[in-house]
């Protein structure tokens, strides 16, 4: 009886003690606060939470998280993105791993068509892309010697425009890029970064992938779930629904780390960053399929750039099928930082600024301006938390 009793006692003053403990860390607030739910804060989160048991708080002003990958199953049954199609590729095998921690993978390859003179035609641009275009039946080899009789030299390779010419030439440029380029972004190609149309490459065989990175599989149930696979820790608190400029002075917390636009955290003290937006319209038809692949693009009829059926993505089964059409337009959501020299000085600007303020950190598409897809997003944030600890460990600020 007196050892039960012991026993109580004991296992009392040690819940006690903790107790006191959590107060005692409670009144010292949050190690970080984050803000934006996307992949980059959360990463960090997952990482700072798990690895050097941190406890963070992460904001997002949206009523989910997932940041732009958030996806969820519409009225129809069929899961879709909200925000756009997503589709995960990486040559990354740190990144492919560290995610798969948090879902299972279901293989997938993206295939695109590009609707161009009556037909619709692999895009990038390859082997059948020529053949069909032009009636003809060339070889691999040949169509290498088409395309560089038909490409036109360009000493030095600065803009999108530069990028797409010097491989194909005029005519195949008016074709695919300049017409969709300029409804995606409201410039013509000679006024953006190469960068831009490099995205899309130029093949001489048959290959129709969109992309050939190492590794390309979509999470087996979806972005949300791998979120909320990541998130579930117990150093992690989440607050939805909230700007974090509505809450950040009543929250204690010895860190900032910032993962929406970066203009927007110095209220725009060297001017508007650019951002290009999107009207998606989503569409559900009473067919099993609605398009022959995942994308259609149309570089030149319509206002919309292209349509996506998201059962392509999932894989999911289903008698209905659900696509979205992409509108561009400038006002909205900043779904994408538009790379322009101009552009790039203006957040040099900022970048400068955010180094010299203590305690704060910058991540993301947003937070540093960069046309990042999401592996990129993601092997961004597991840098930025190596360099945190590295800094904690060494006593120095960073
Ligand atoms: P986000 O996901 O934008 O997250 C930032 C979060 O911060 C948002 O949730 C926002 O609500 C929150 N926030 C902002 N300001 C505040 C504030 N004041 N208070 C509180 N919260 C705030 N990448 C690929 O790899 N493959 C693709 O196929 C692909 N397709 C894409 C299609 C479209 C249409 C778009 C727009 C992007 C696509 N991407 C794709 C890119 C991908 O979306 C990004 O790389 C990735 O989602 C960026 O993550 P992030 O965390 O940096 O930003
Ligand atoms: N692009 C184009 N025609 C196409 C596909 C792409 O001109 O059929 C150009 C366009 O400028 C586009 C860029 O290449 O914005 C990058 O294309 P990507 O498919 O990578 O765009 P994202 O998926 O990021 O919207």
């Amino acid at each position: 009886m007196m050892e039960l009793i012991n026993d109580r006692l004991v296992a009392k003053q040690a819940l006690f003690a903790n107790n006191y403990k959590r107060k005692e860390k409670n009144e010292q607030g949050f190690d970080y606060l984050i803000v934006g739910a996307g992949f980059s804060g959360s990463v960090l989160a997952e990482r700072l939470a798990s690895k050097a048991n941190k406890r963070v708080l992460i904001i997002d002003k949206r009523d989910h998280i997932g940041g732009n990958t958030y996806d969820y199953y519409n009225n129809d049954g069929i899961l879709i993105h909200k925000y756009g199609p997503h589709i995960f590729h990486t040559n990354s095998k740190e990144v492919f791993e560290y995610l798969g921690q948090f879902t299972q993978w279901r293989p997938y390859e993206h295939r695109v068509l590009a609707s161009v003179d009556g037909q619709m035609v692999p895009i990038p641009i390859n082997q059948n892309t020529i053949n069909m275009l032009y009636g003809l039946n060339l070889s691999s080899d040949e169509v290498d010697a088409f395309l560089k009789s038909k490409a036109e030299p360009v000493d030095r390779i600065l803009t999108s425009e530069d990028v797409v010419i010097s491989k194909v030439g005029r005519e195949l440029y008016e074709k695919f890029f300049r017409g969709y380029t300029r409804k995606q972004w409201a410039l013509d190609p000679s006024q953006l970064d190469a960068s831009v149309t490099a995205r899309v490459p130029t093949r001489t065989n048959k290959d129709d992938r969109y992309f050939t990175d190492t590794f390309q599989a979509m999470p087996l149930h979806g972005y949300t779930q791998l979120f909320q696979k990541m998130l579930a820790h117990p150093n992690i608190k989440i607050m939805l629904n909230t700007d974090y400029k509505e809450v950040i002075g009543m929250i204690p917390h010895k860190a900032l780390i910032f993962t929406g636009p970066i203009d927007s955290f110095f209220d725009y003290c060297y001017g508007k960053l650019p951002y290009r937006s999107l009207d998606f319209q989503f569409e559900t038809v009473d067919a099993e399929h609605f398009q022959p692949t995942g994308t259609v693009n149309y570089p030149n009829e319509h206002l919309y750039t292209r349509i996506t059926e998201f059962k392509y993505l999932t894989g999911q089964k289903h008698p209905k099928t659900s696509v979205v059409y992409e509108y561009p337009k400038d006002e909205g959501d900043p779904y994408y930082p538009i790379p322009t020299q101009e552009n790039a000085r203006m957040y040099k600007k900022y970048q400068l600024l955010a180094t010299a303020t203590p305690n704060t950190y910058f991540a993301g598409r947003l937070g540093t301006y960069k046309y990042y897809n999401m592996d990129q997003v993601v092997a961004q944030s597991l840098t930025l938390f190596k360099k945190l600890v590295q800094a904690e460990e060494q006593h120095m600020p960073m």
